[in-house]
C-alpha cells in the first residue's frame, strides 16, 4: 500500500483499491490518458482529487484558464474515491469553543463562513453538473458515547447559538433512539446542513465539468521531478515533461516529501478506514440507525457512519498508523468490534467491503489554501484534517481565484498562512502512536 511518508509518490496508473463506492460508481468518465510527450501549459494541477478537480474546473470555466490536472493514477483515487461521504459544515479538526479560544469570534465566525461556503459550493457543483450522486437529505448528528459528554454537546450548541448565529439544537436520548439507538446512545448535537453523498460519482461529476470547461486531465502521470527556471516549472511524468508557467499542489494527504522540498513536511498522513456491512434487515435498522443522517460520536478518536440507500451501514475511524500496518486485518477487526459495541443487534452483520486512506492533517489541524514560499507562482491547499469533501471543492475554487490573482482572501487569514511543518519528522509516527494510545485511554474511561 502507497504510504507518504516511506514512498516517493503514489504509482503510475494503479486502479481505485476495491472498495463499495467502486463497485456502484458505475462507467467511469472518459479522460485525457496519461500524458505522452513535452507539454506546455499555463497552469499545471498536479492531483486529481476534489481541490485538483474543483481548481481546474473553476480556471477553466470561471477564468478562461489553459489547464491540465496530472494524476498519478486515476481520477480520485485519493480520499475523494473512498471517503465517508459526508459533506458537512465542516474543515479541519478543531472544537468550536478552542477554535473561538485560539483565534476569537470574530475569526471563528469568519472560519465559519467559509465552511458554510464549503457545504454551498458542493450544493451549487451537484446542481450545475446535473451530477447524480445519490444525495441524502440534510442532516448531521454528533452523538454523546457517554452521559457526561451531554453537557459539554448543550455548552457547544449554546455556542453555536450565541457566536455563529447558527441554528445547532440538542437532542435528548429518547428523542434520538427515532434516529440513533443501540448502546451509545445518550444524546446529540443535531446540525440541520449537511448530507451524504456517493463521494466517487461526486468526483467523476466534477471530472466531467472540468473536462466540459476544457480543463484537460490526465491520468497515469505521477510528478516525479520538479525543476524551474526563468519561465516558469518543469514537472517531468513518465510519459513527458510538462512546462507550466504556474502550478497548483493539490496532493493533500497523498503528498510525498520527494514531490518538492518545500512542500515536506507539512502535513501528517493519518490512516482513516472503513468497513461496509451487508444489507441490514428492517428490525436491524429500527435498532440501530432508523436514520440515513451523518453520524459521528464524541470520541478523541471518533467514529463516523450512515445507513447507506441499500440498507448497508458504513462504519469509519482510525486505527492504524502505517500503511504496512493498514493491511493487517486487525484494524478491520477492530472497526467491526467497535460497531458491534455501539450497536449489539448487528453482532452477526458480515463485513462485505473494507478500504482505508490517507487524510491529511496539518500542524494547527486546520486547512490551508496558500502561496507556497520560496517557489514562483506555485500554490496550495490541504490539511482539511478528514473533513474535506465540502471544504477541497471550496478551496478549489478559491485556489483557482489566487492563481488568477481575483477574489479576496478570507477573513479568517490563517487560512492563507504557510503551514508550519511538523517539527522532529524522524518522530512523528512515534509520536502518533503514543497519541493514540492516550486518546485511547481516555476514550474508554
Ligand atoms: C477513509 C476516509 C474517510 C473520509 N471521510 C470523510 C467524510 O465523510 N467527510 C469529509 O468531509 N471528508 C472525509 N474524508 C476526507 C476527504 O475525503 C478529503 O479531505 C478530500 O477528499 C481531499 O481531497 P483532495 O483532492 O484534497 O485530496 P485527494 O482526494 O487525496 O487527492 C490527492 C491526489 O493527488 C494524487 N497525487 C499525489 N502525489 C502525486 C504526484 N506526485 N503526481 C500526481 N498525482 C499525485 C493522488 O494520487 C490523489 O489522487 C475522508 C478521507 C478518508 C481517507
Amino acid at each position: 500500500m502507497y504510504d507518504p511518508l516511506v514512498h516517493s509518490h503514489p504509482g503510475t496508473g494503479e486502479a481505485h483499491s476495491a472498495s463499495y463506492w467502486v463497485d456502484t460508481a458505475g462507467q467511469a468518465p472518459a479522460d485525457d490518458g496519461p500524458v505522452t510527450g513535452p507539454l506546455d501549459v499555463d497552469v499545471a494541477v498536479i492531483g486529481a482529487g476534489y481541490t485538483g478537480l474543483s481548481c481546474a474546473l473553476h480556471l477553466a470555466r470561471d477564468h478562461g484558464a489553459q489547464v491540465l490536472v496530472l494524476e498519478a493514477n486515476t481520477t480520485a483515487w485519493g480520499c475523494s474515491g473512498r471517503n465517508g461521504s459526508f459533506a458537512r459544515i465542516s474543515g479541519g479538526r478543531v472544537p468550536l469553543a478552542e477554535l473561538i479560544g485560539r483565534y476569537g469570534k470574530d475569526t471563528a465566525r469568519a472560519y465559519f463562513g467559509e465552511m458554510q461556503a464549503g457545504l454551498a459550493t458542493v450544493k451549487r457543483l451537484i446542481a450545475e453538473g446535473g451530477i447524480e450522486c445519490d444525495v441524502q437529505p440534510d442532516g448531521v448528528y454528533k452523538v454523546a458515547t457517554k452521559a457526561a459528554h451531554t453537557e459539554s454537546l448543550k455548552r457547544e450548541a449554546g455556542l453555536y447559538n450565541e457566536v455563529l448565529g447558527y441554528p445547532a439544537y440538542f437532542v435528548g436520548a429518547e428523542q434520538l433512539q427515532g434516529a440513533h439507538a443501540g448502546a451509545e446512545s445518550f444524546g446529540a448535537l443535531r446540525m440541520p446542513d449537511g448530507f451524504a453523498m456517493h463521494p466517487l460519482k461526486l468526483a467523476w461529476g466534477v471530472q466531467r465539468m472540468a473536462r466540459a470547461a476544457g480543463a484537460r486531465v490526465h491520468v497515469a502521470s505521477p510528478v516525479t521531478g520538479w525543476s524551474s527556471d526563468a519561465k516558469g516549472h518543469l514537472l517531468v511524468t513518465p510519459g513527458g515533461v510538462v512546462r507550466a508557467r504556474k502550478v497548483v499542489v493539490a496532493t493533500n494527504g497523498y503528498t510525498s516529501p520527494d514531490l518538492h522540498p518545500q512542500l515536506a513536511g507539512r502535513v501528517l498522513p493519518v490512516h482513516s478506514q472503513i468497513i461496509v456491512t451487508a444489507p441490514l434487515s428492517a428490525e436491524q435498522v429500527r435498532n440501530s440507525l432508523p436514520s440515513t443522517d451523518c453520524m459521528f460520536d464524541t470520541r478523541n478518536l471518533l467514529f463516523y457512519y450512515r445507513r447507506l440507500p441499500d440498507n448497508r451501514l458504513l462504519f469509519g475511524g482510525r486505527s492504524a498508523v502505517t500503511g504496512r500496518e493498514a493491511e493487517n486485518p486487525v484494524h478491520r477487526q477492530f472497526l467491526l468490534d467497535s460497531l458491534r459495541r455501539k450497536f449489539p443487534v448487528l453482532g452477526q452483520v458480515p463485513v462485505d467491503y473494507g478500504w482505508g486512506g490517507w487524510v491529511a492533517v496539518s500542524q494547527n489541524s486546520l486547512p490551508y489554501i496558500y502561496q507556497v514560499p520560496g517557489l514562483d507562482q506555485v500554490f496550495s491547499a490541504g490539511g482539511y484534517a478528514g473533513s474535506g469533501v465540502s471544504f477541497s471543492l471550496h478551496a478549489g475554487q478559491r485556489l483557482a481565484d489566487m492563481v488568477m490573482g481575483t477574489g479576496l482572501p478570507s477573513a479568517a487569514s490563517f487560512l492563507h498562512q504557510v503551514p508550519q511543518r511538523f517539527p522532529f519528522q524522524p518522530f512523528l509516527r512515534l509520536g502518533q502512536r503514543l497519541a493514540y494510545s492516550w486518546y485511547r485511554f481516555q476514550d474508554a474511561r
